[in-house]
């Protein structure tokens, strides 16, 4: 591991200064470290400065609203997501989608912000392979050992997006608020993960001189009833094979507002728009939720191993689309 200063930090104002004083690319926030410590420790990442924004108290909460808006601090841990009763009762798809993620000692460390910016599992990249995503010319996931890789092809990289939180986020139309020096945007989860590009070889679009700060979660799509269910190859400590996000709102006995997303199939969270529209304005029966299964996977392009996966994303589709609406109609 090469030398670094580390700075801490007591505010997201003070992160953004220190981000703006530094060199571009060569200063990272830390907030849990679970993921970047990693990284740096296997060298994929070589930041010449650490600023620990874990003191930053401020960016740590969750809120509902009075307009029934839910906000969540972007250093809120996943076991916080975990313990809420408040999120049992008005919001289990986002609990569900964290119970099962890493383990008990992760979730107490890993934060909101941080798991939506870590990094792909692909043993390629995280290995000694001059990958594509890394910048190299080549993803080695396409002719290689491709079990875990993505079935939607995305663009030149084969990796599959292993957040089971954003899922949950995209599914629930959640937007991240953004701070740099140049003030504050917002933006859909669903457009702030992206799939790598020739320029940008990451999964987010995040300037170096900007913080994720807060992530807010509109009461429209709370008002729904949802689920998230997780395949994975052991019963815990294991990344999905795949997830699948379901939140679904019924209104007068139809399909008033639907959401599908899966993890792991994709680059980043693959929205199954094709299904959310067969559903709407229908009664939800479960042919339909088989025939909405079925257009979710449509276009899925599995490699040599990971074949598998497409009858498992359809079978979790099903099912999730139906556990949703009956969550809905048991407490109601
Ligand atoms: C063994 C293991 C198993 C795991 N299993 C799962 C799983 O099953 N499901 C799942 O979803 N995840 C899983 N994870 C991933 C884990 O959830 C993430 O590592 C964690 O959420 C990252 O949060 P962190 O606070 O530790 O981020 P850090 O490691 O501190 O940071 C990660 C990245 O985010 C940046 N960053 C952090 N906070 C901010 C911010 N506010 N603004 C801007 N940049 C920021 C950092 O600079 C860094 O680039 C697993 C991780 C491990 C190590």
């Amino acid at each position: 591991m090469r030398p670094f200063e580390h700075l801490t930090v007591q505010a997201a104002d003070e992160a953004i200064q220190a981000l703006a004083g530094g060199d571009g690319g060569n200063t990272r926030l830390i907030a849990g470290g679970t993921d970047l410590l990693p990284l740096l420790k296997d060298g994929l990442v070589n930041p010449g400065r650490l600023i620990d924004i874990k003191p930053a108290r401020a960016l740590r909460h969750l809120t509902f609203d009075a307009d029934g808006s839910l906000r969540i601090g972007a250093l809120t841990t996943l076991a916080e997501i975990e313990r809420s009763s408040q999120l049992a009762e008005r919001l289990p798809l986002l609990r569900q989608s964290v119970v099962d993620a890493a383990t008990p000692q992760l979730r107490a460390m890993a934060t909101v912000g941080g798991n939506l910016l870590q990094r792909s599992r692909c043993w390629y990249f995280r290995g000694p392979f001059d990958c594509w995503l890394k910048g190299g010319t080549v993803c080695y996931m396409r002719d290689g050992e491709n079990k875990y890789a993505a079935i939607f092809d995305q663009g030149p990289c084969r990796s599959a997006h292993p957040s089971d939180l954003a899922p949950a986020l995209v599914a629930l139309d959640a937007t991240v608020s953004i701070s740099g020096p140049a003030g504050s945007r917002t933006t859909p989860v669903a457009e702030f993960l992206a799939p790598p590009t020739n320029d940008e070889r990451v999964e987010y679009r995040l300037r170096p001189d900007e913080m994720v700060t807060e992530i807010r979660i509109p009461a429209e799509a709370i008002a729904g009833h949802g689920v998230y269910l997780k395949a994975m190859d052991r019963r815990a400590w294991a990344f999905a094979l795949v997830g699948a996000a379901a939140q679904v709102t019924i209104l007068d006995g139809k399909v008033a507002r639907a959401r599908l997303v899966f993890s792991a199939v994709a680059n980043v969270p693959w929205r199954a728009t094709a299904a959310e529209a067969l559903l709407v304005g229908q009664t939800l029966t479960p042919d339909l939720a088989a025939q909405a299964a079925d257009a979710a996977i449509a276009g899925a392009s599995p490699l040599a191993h990971n074949g598998y996966k497409v009858p498992l994303a359809r079978e979790l589709a099903r099912r999730a689309i139906l556990a949703a609406a009956n969550l809905w109609t048991e407490t109601n």
